[in-house]
């Protein structure tokens, strides 16, 4: 049985999918991180995208 779930990050600007990243399956937090873009080019803001 999977305890875990996989993220994916997208960029906000942009909206490509850039990361991802494994958590527990307790959903209690929103998770936005500062990451690099390579569309973009530059440093944006990623958040979780379904
Ligand atoms: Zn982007």
């Amino acid at each position: 049985m999977a305890d875990r779930v996989i993220l994916t990050m997208g960029c906000s600007d942009c909206k490509s999918r850039n990361y991802y990243f494994q958590r527990g399956k307790k959903k209690d937090f929103k998770v936005e991180l500062k990451k690099f873009c390579k569309p973009c080019g530059k440093m944006t803001l990623h958040k979780e995208m379904k």
